[in-house]
């Protein structure tokens, strides 16, 4: 990122840690042309420059719309699952996908894919979670 029209005595938006905010800073020091030290314009407090945090957005509207899809394809996996068949879960244990697993926790899963190195995406009732595996 090429920040050149930047100048000491510049004002720029930063993270203040003291506010606890994104606030308005003025350019104290630059190091190859990005800000360095700043001094927020609320505070006065110099400190070392933070970018602006991305202003969060709720996850929980996300996040209620993933449980709602995992839990209908939980309903819909649910009757084919024979909890008989369905073995321990232990993270010391490999597992292929489509294995019905029974969890302390969250009860019975179903191995939906493999999640990355020694890690399984499991559908629970509860909704889907990563687990370990050897
Ligand atoms: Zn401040």
């Amino acid at each position: 990122m090429q920040n050149a029209e930047l100048a000491t005595g510049d004002k720029i938006e930063g993270r203040c840690t003291k506010c606890r905010k994104n606030n308005e800073h003025i350019i104290i020091t630059l190091l190859k042309e990005n800000p360095a030290q700043v001094e927020c314009t609320i505070c006065k407090r110099q400190h070392k420059y933070r970018p602006p945090t991305a202003v969060k957005t709720p996850a929980v509207r996300q996040s209620n719309l993933l449980k709602d899809t995992e839990r209908k394809e939980w309903e819909a996996l649910r009757p084919g699952m024979n909890s008989a068949k369905a073995v321990d879960y232990s993270m010391t244990e490999t597992y292929k996908v489509k294995t019905l697993i029974n969890h302390p926790a969250f009860g019975l899963g179903l191995v939906q894919r493999v999640a990355g190195p020694q890690k399984i995406a499991v559908l629970f009732e509860d909704g889907q979670k990563t687990m370990r595996c050897k």
